[in-house]
């Protein structure tokens, strides 16, 4: 029985989580679960799975909550440092790591450390930290695997050959709510507008991402250190149909890709199942109705985040926590209103630009730098 530790059980990714745990419940078991501060619904999440630990991370909802509406035998923790404690408690095998943001790092990096199974989701943690977390996973033996779609496929495709044949990873993108739309369609872009995804169903920071393009720049730098590939070895191509989840092409010129719906339940299942392969609980592929597949490259001018993607990679040391936290901070004022779409990119390159650059940074001086990074966006003005 794999007992699983879901950080974020509350979101979009926790939501599909539970229906894979529900789907296979001789293999799969919740021993924690938590959220920042949606008590209700963790409270029917452990309602119907009985977890041994439920946390909320915001602490100040413990004044708030109605204990009798959690089962007696569910254990209440509050604070951010309760996720740390349940990354690493024994009993737990997998860590799925379903949080939003930096605020997901702490706890991926002890569970890394602690030799557990790392299902990340939160492409945060590796942008942020990729060298350290893959470090501390290589000492301790912990597996990571990846939750993201793109890195599912990656991951299930370098299979078929050794890492020093690989040429290049290209990471597919749906091109977002605004592929077909002008430049000045989209520097007008509504957060209603940039909210609405065409293929995906996901919290509001990575819809958002999705449209900026943001999202796949973190992607480029998350493939960077999560496979141990150059920067230049790792490209983006436009596929709005989003069933190629990427490509991996070797040497030889063979490109070996994972095709399936787009549905997140099959990369999350594969990350909690694998070496093995479970029945679908996701919708398969259904080859009697006619389909299409369409690729084209992106548009830089009129994507620009996506550029910052492919520097950071190259840049690595400090920037990608530099550029995450500008992110963060700069989507969050954008739903609020206070920045234009194009607003989300023009102050991520000036936070990134300006920042006091380190090649080697240790975890300390990334969370300063992200906190650091945070405070000039939200007082920057356009
Ligand atoms: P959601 O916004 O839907 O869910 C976020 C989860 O994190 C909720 O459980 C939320 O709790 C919790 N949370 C929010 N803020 C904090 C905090 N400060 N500290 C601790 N917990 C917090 O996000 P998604 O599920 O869409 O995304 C989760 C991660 O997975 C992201 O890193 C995203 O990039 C990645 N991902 C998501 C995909 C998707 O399809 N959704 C696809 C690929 C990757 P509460 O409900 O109480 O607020
Ligand atoms: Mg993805």
């Amino acid at each position: 029985m794999n007992q699983i530790a879901l950080l974020g059980a509350t979101g979009s990714i926790g939501t599909s989580t539970l229906d894979v745990v529900r789907a296979h419940r001789e293999q799969l078991q919740l021993y924690g679960v938590s959220a920042h501060r949606d008590w209700q619904k963790l409270a029917t999440i452990c309602q119907e799975f009985t977890p041994n630990v439920a946390i909320l991370s915001d602490e100040s909802v413990a004044a708030k909550l109605d204990r009798s509406a959690f089962p007696a035998e569910t254990e209440l923790r509050f604070g951010a440092d309760a996720l740390c404690d349940l990354a690493v408690e024994k009993p737990v095998h997998t860590v799925v790591a379903a949080i939003v943001g930096a605020a997901g790092l702490a706890s991926s990096y002890e569970a890394a450390k602690a030799g557990k199974r790392l299902a990340i989701a939160n492409k945060e943690t590796l942008v942020v930290a990729g060298p350290l977390v893959m470090a501390a996973a290589r000492e301790s033996g912990a597996e990571l695997l990846p939750v993201d779609s793109e890195h599912s496929a990656i991951y299930q495709a370098l299979k078929s050959g050794e890492h020093r044949e690989v040429a290049q990873v290209v990471l597919t993108s749906s091109g977002g709510p605004f592929r077909q739309k002008s430049a000045a369609e989209i520097k007008a872009a509504t957060p209603e507008e940039a909210l609405n995804h065409p293929t995906w169903d996901m919290g509001p920071k990575i819809t958002i991402d999705s449209a900026t393009l943001m999202n796949k720049a973190l992607e480029v730098i998350e493939a960077r250190w999560l496979f141990d590939l150059q920067a230049d070895q790792i490209d983006v191509v436009v596929h709005p149909q989003s069933i190629v989840h990427s490509f991996v092409e070797f040497q030889d010129g063979s490109v070996i890709a994972q095709l399936s719906p787009p549905d997140m339940r099959l990369p999350i299942q594969y990350a909690l199942a694998y070496p093995e392969r479970w029945t679908a609980v996701a919708p398969r592929m259904d080859f009697k109705t006619a389909c299409q597949l369409d690729f084209s490259p992106p548009d830089l001018e009129r994507f620009p985040a996506l550029q910052l993607g492919f520097e950071v990679a190259r840049r690595g040391g400090s920037s990608g926590a530099v550029l995450n936290a500008a992110n963060e901070v700069a989507v969050s004022r954008f739903l609020r209103g206070e920045l234009s779409f194009y607003d989300i990119e023009k102050v991520c390159r000036q936070i990134l630009d300006q920042h006091d650059f380190s090649p080697t940074p240790t975890f300390e001086e990334l969370v300063a730098l992200d906190d650091w990074a945070r405070k000039e966006t939200i007082l920057w003005k356009s």
